[in-house]
């Protein structure tokens, strides 16, 4: 695994959020081995199992009450996994009180607990599944959305603006002369850029605008129900701050160094009319157009029937 200092935050928060889980299904399985025993040797049920909020206690549920991450939290997988674990924790209640009460079990209350049991741990396999399928939509440098994650969400957009007839902007941006800093500071200064931009391109852009990492030193950015002519004005807000923004950097000497960097944007856009494959390489064409220009500016593309 990579150093901490080239891995996107996302990305180790993902991590770690795996391991989270692991535990928790590990700690899940013990809790469930001591009661089992304690049915099979007729022993008697502690209040653990039987407590009314026994399910936040154990230790699963210390770590579902408790220690999760928000990020786990958002997973669409999570409230459900918590139903199903009170929904657990009653059924293993009602089995220890009616052995406790001496009355008599029957196989549908067993076969009841089984149900359960597979429920909820194919939900917690389920809500790990939805982690790591995160951990690969995220570039592992950046933390923005690799090219086959946010390719997913352009086709989602796009079939969006089918129905909606709406336009959206796509824009294709390129650093200008990004060799120079790998050549002067190395790979690793080349890299902090890369993450200073990313964040950069997060901070000025609304949450529901995506980012995606296209290739080595070039975005494509997604927003949404907005025109070309306000994606440009945008753009070029952006490209100006960033001129004048000081990126701290450690040189291949080990020393600290304050660089500034520029990029060359294109704006084309995505419609009903105009798919993804169409709108990602006429932005592209504008990208390049802007890089022949001179670099550090913004270039638009018009289509020809001037949809956009
Ligand atoms: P231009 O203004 O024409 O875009 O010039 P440029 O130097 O930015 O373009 P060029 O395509 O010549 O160089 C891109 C460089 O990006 C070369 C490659 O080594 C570097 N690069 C690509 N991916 C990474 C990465 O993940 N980390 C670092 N440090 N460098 C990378
Ligand atoms: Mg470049
Ligand atoms: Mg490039």
């Amino acid at each position: 695994m990579l150093s901490k200092s080239v891995q996107s935050n996302v990305v180790s928060q993902i991590n770690s959020d795996i391991v989270a889980i692991n535990n928790a299904i590990l700690l899940h399985k013990k809790w469930l081995a001591e009661w089992n025993k304690k049915l099979v040797f007729q022993l008697p049920i502690s209040d653990e199992f039987i407590q009314s909020n026994a399910h936040k206690h154990c230790g699963f549920g210390l770590w579902y009450y408790g220690e999760h991450s928000l990020f786990t939290e958002e997973q669409d997988e999570f409230p459900r996994l918590g139903s199903l674990h009170i929904a657990l924790h009653d059924s293993v209640r009602h089995i220890s009180l009616k052995i406790a009460n001496k009355q008599e079990l029957t196989p549908e209350d067993y076969d009841k607990f089984t149900a359960k049991e597979i429920e909820f741990t194919l939900s917690m396999t389920h809500l790990r599944d939805a982690l790591f399928g995160q951990l690969y939509s995220f570039d592992y440098l950046t933390g923005v959305h690799n090219r086959q994650a946010l390719y997913a969400l352009l086709e989602r957009e796009h079939a969006r603006l089918t129905r909606t007839s709406g336009v959206s902007s796509i824009v294709m941006v390129d650093l200008d002369y990004f060799k120079k800093v790998n050549d002067q500071y190395g790979h690793q200064a080349g890299d902090e850029v890369l993450m200073f931009f990313a964040n950069y391109l997060k901070e000025r852009l609304r949450p529901y605008d995506s980012i995606g990492r296209y290739g080595g030193e070039e975005f494509l950015l997604c927003l949404p129900d907005t025109s070309i002519n306000d994606t440009e004005a945008i753009m070029n807000r952006i490209r100006e701050d960033l001129a004048a923004q000081p990126i701290d950097i450690t040189g291949l000497d080990g020393q600290p160094y304050s660089i500034k960097i520029t990029a060359s944007f294109g704006v084309s856009s995505i419609s009903k009319r105009h798919p993804i494959s169409e709108a990602v390489e006429t932005a592209d064409i504008a990208m390049y157009q802007a890089k022949s220009a001179g670099r550090n500016r913004v270039k638009t593309y018009h289509y020809k029937d001037q949809s956009n």
